[in-house]
């Protein structure tokens, strides 16, 4: 029986309706940009695995550093004791993250490094003894599938069934170009209407809305009026984090910084499940305390796994390379000639680059649901022509391992090119 077969008999996927996807397709290797499947197909990774893979699978270097530390120290508990790898990682990190960033707290995934935000952020004015309880997200954003991550997500399907049961937060537009007034005097009205203990955003790109993108001057803006009303800030750098941007992080196109920062995804090159949180050193003196009480009783047992941190290590160590931010420009090179290219194509209606980040809008007559007919018919194209694309309604987005070849790149854009014209 076929790895596929054998999958559907006891396995339940992510985002998946059993009845009507199509089966699973069993993948068996995987080296750079390419994965192969059960039937020796081979599939142009072309989104990065969701967004985790920036040096290619199977990394070598990555692979080494894992070996070696599961042969050292595999793990041990982060309550009441620490570890090397933890604290070179948090120290390397530091180095590149904004400058008023001072304390790294592990999770192991980015549903959990938001949950986290999103409790200190709440337990913060708790501990002063201030009632605010209410968040700010954007429409369509999304933060993950944990509970206080649902509540600051507004993609509908991924949480309609659980309306109701959430925290209390208020969506703001996202100051899309064109719309930024109307985002800033949402947001002041929300700050003036709640007790807003924070606001919650993805820096400059709205991955699962589409690679939705919007200005740094207009977040700078949302930033400072946060900063004036004591509102906290989180950014979710869960997928625009490690140079997806063409920098380190999308923050670093920022004049003033958000008080923490989630991390996960390319943390540690999509080898182990993996997250951080960020804070400034006023939220964590906000715990420090001889009170019990005020301390954060948060934690995962997996917290801080040295494996886990030895990946992060290595993988940090790639990106700060010549060859590696060499492969972030080609890219975004790329990406800049495809789309003067497609931008003016009868059924383009918009484009957006930003780092190695692509996407283009259709033409549709209707609002193209998120998993529609026509996302559908897209996604099985690509799938047909051996690309790993997977498009959010009407939209297509490339978001490539930055060792991508430029071979490989110019099947992708053609793969797409060809896509649009069939539907
Ligand atoms: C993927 C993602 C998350 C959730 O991360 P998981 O590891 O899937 O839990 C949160 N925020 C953003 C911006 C993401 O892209």
């Amino acid at each position: 029986m076929s790895l596929t077969n054998r999958d559907q008999q006891h396995l339940w996927h992510p985002y998946t309706q059993h009845k009507t996807a199509s089966p699973s397709i069993a993948i068996v290797r995987g080296e750079g940009a390419l994965l192969w499947d059960e039937n020796n197909k081979v599939y142009i990774d072309a989104i990065a695995s969701w967004w985790v893979n920036p040096f290619g699978h199977s990394n070598r270097f990555i692979a080494d550093a894992i070996y070696h530390q599961l042969t050292t120290l595999e793990h041990v508990l982060f309550g009441g004791f620490t570890h090397e790898p933890a604290i070179v990682l948090a120290e390397k990190l530091l180095e590149i993250l904004p400058s008023n960033q001072k304390k790294i707290f592990f999770s192991d995934n980015g549903s959990t490094a938001v949950e986290v935000a999103i409790k200190v952020a709440l337990q913060y004015f708790y501990n002063k003894g201030e009632k605010k309880t209410t968040l700010i997200a954007f429409e369509n954003a999304f933060h993950g599938d944990t509970f206080a991550a649902m509540a600051a997500s507004g993609i509908s399907f991924y949480t309609e069934a659980f309306q109701g049961m959430f925290i209390d937060v208020v969506r703001i537009p996202v100051p899309v170009k064109g719309q930024e007034q109307l985002s800033y005097a949402a947001l002041q009205q929300a700050i003036a209407d709640h007790n807003v203990a924070g606001f919650i955003f993805e820096p400059l790109v709205q991955g699962a809305a589409g690679m939705v993108m919007y200005s740094a001057e207009a977040l700078d803006q949302m930033i400072r009026v946060c900063n004036q009303n004591h509102v906290l800030t989180i950014a979710d750098e869960v997928m625009t984090g490690f140079g997806k941007t063409g920098r380190n992080f999308a923050c670093d196109f920022l004049q003033t910084q958000p008080d923490m920062l989630c991390l996960s995804k390319a943390l540690t090159g999509g080898t182990i499940p993996m997250a951080i949180t960020t804070f400034t050193q006023e939220l964590f003196d906000g715990f420090y305390s001889d009170d019990i009480n005020k301390a954060l009783f948060h934690g995962h047992t997996f917290t801080a796994n040295p494996t886990g941190c030895a990946a992060a290590i290595a993988s940090l160590t790639l990106l700060q390379t010549d060859e590696m931010q060499n492969n972030i420009a080609r890219v975004h090179q790329s990406h800049l000639a495809f789309e003067k290219h497609i931008q003016n194509h009868p059924k383009v209606s918009t484009t957006r680059v930003l780092g190695v980040i692509f996407a283009l809008e259709i033409k549709t007559e209707s609002q193209e649901s998120y998993y529609g007919d026509l996302r559908n018919k897209l996604y099985h194209y690509f799938i047909e022509n051996g690309i790993i694309i997977r498009p959010v309604g009407n939209i297509i987005y490339i978001l490539p391992p930055y060792i991508i070849t430029e071979e490989q790149l110019k099947k992708v854009y053609e793969a797409v090119e060809n896509a649009i014209e069939i539907v």
